[in-house]
């Protein structure tokens, strides 16, 4: 029996309030905190149970602390935007919380998401007793548990992974994002990056392209990209020598990425405008539409998954571990999009495997260096189902 404490009220943050309480006996009170009360209010309106809200600003530690010391949660999931990963943490030291996320820092002036700022509050929260959880979303969260699962059950080693994220879902929008757009064109105009052989190898944003045959929704073409997942994954995957990750694009996404390139509305330097600074990215942020609001008309399914091969007993394996969602049965469940379901589901199986003591450390952990049985049963019993399939090889792109 414990009490959350949720940040961030847009589309992530209403699923994990809708699968939290549906959960009473694992998060027997629920708050939900963000920059604006209404959304909030919007949220809790919707759930068939008290969900307590508040107003915060989580880039202000010292309102943070209050919040938290006023509300004494067990557990912080923090769903609002990557900017506010380290100010949450520090919130959480100071209050001797728990701490979970889907998204690793990223400064807010530079395009530049890593995990170094956040593993560098490994001993702080050592000391502290207490956990912090990294990426609980699906990618990362559910794609790296994937990894953990192959590794314990699957191979003695792994040599290549590649991660693919398919959406095939239509929203109806000639151009909208499925998550925050600044979040989501900050990381798709960046260059793309994986790993080879012990090195990192850089490409041009989104300038290697392959087609892949998809499960249920068919072939898609996908680009390489560079995502935070590959960072911890190299690290905790044995005998791991190559990781790639790979984005399925509309040719009408791109040509809208394109063009608002072009013109430098995605830029995230400030610019003059009548006298006034303001960040063009953020701009175009608040004409998009927004993304928790695409649910209503979104249609198709998303198939999300790695393939993995490796070594079992001396032989050759290839696994394809994947989950397939469908937007509409999603916005059926929680009034939301799939791209916020398959986010927000992990961060809630996250929070339960730490609140029900399975995954109980101290210390900042990546989620695939904790037993992935549990998490990948609950994925199952929680909206998610996945499946294993063996394949005769590693696709050859
Ligand atoms: P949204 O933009 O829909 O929601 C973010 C929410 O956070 C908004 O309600 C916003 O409030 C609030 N917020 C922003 N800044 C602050 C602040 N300083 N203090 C308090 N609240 C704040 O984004 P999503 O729900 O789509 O994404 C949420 C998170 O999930 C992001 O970090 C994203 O990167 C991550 N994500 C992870 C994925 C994964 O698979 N791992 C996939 C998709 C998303 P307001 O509306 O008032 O601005």
């Amino acid at each position: 029996m414990s009490t959350v404490l949720i940040i961030g009220a847009g589309g992530v943050g209403r699923v994990v309030a809708h699968k939290c309480a549906q959960l009473p006996d694992v998060f027997s009170g629920i708050w939900l905190a963000s920059r604006n009360i209404s959304k909030c209010e919007q949220i809790a309106s919707e759930i068939d149970r008290e969900i307590f809200i508040a107003q915060i600003d989580a880039d202000n530690l010292e309102a943070l602390i209050m919040l938290i010391q006023r509300i004494q949660p067990k557990l912080v999931i923090h769903v609002a935007l990557p900017y506010q990963d380290l100010t949450i943490m520090d919130a959480c030291l100071a209050t001797g919380v728990d701490y979970l996320d889907t998204a690793n820092y990223e400064p807010l002036h530079k395009a530049k998401f890593a995990y170094k700022w956040q593993w560098a509050y490994q001993d702080r929260f050592q000391k502290a007793g207490r956990m912090a959880l990294l990426g609980s979303g699906f990618d990362p969260g559910v794609t790296n548990v994937f990894c953990a699962y192959a590794q314990k059950h699957f191979f003695d080693t792994i040599e290549s992974i590649d991660i693919l994220d398919a959406n095939a879902g239509d929203h109806g929008h000639p151009f909208a994002t499925n998550f925050n757009p600044e979040i989501n064109i900050r990381e798709v105009t960046a260059n793309g990056r994986f790993w080879e052989e012990g090195e990192w190898k850089e490409t041009a944003p989104l300038s290697i392209k392959n087609t892949f045959d998809f499960p249920v929704i068919g072939p898609k073409d996908v680009y390489l990209m560079y995502h935070e997942e590959l960072e911890s994954l190299i690290q905790n995957i044995n005998g791991l020598k190559r990781i790639r990750f790979w984005m399925t694009f509309s040719e009408q996404y791109l040509t809208h990425l394109k063009v608002l390139e072009n013109v430098g509305m995605t830029r995230i330097d400030p610019v003059l405008y009548e006298g006034k600074e303001m960040i063009p990215l953020q701009f175009l942020k608040a004409v998009l539409p927004d993304p928790a609001s695409l649910g209503e008309h979104t249609k198709g399914k998303t198939c999300i998954g790695c393939i993995i091969s490796g070594k079992k007993e001396g032989a050759d394996k290839t696994i394809y571990i994947y989950n397939i969602c469908d937007h509409e049965a999603c916005f059926e469940e929680v009034n939301s999009q799939a791209i916020s379901y398959t986010t927000g589901v992990p961060a809630m199986i996250g929070a339960k495997q730490m609140l029900s003591g399975k995954w109980k450390q101290t210390g900042v952990w990546n989620i695939e260096q904790l037993d992935p049985d549990s998490f990948m049963n609950d994925l199952n019993k929680f909206g998610l189902p996945w499946q294993v399939v063996e394949l005769d090889k590693h696709p050859d792109f």
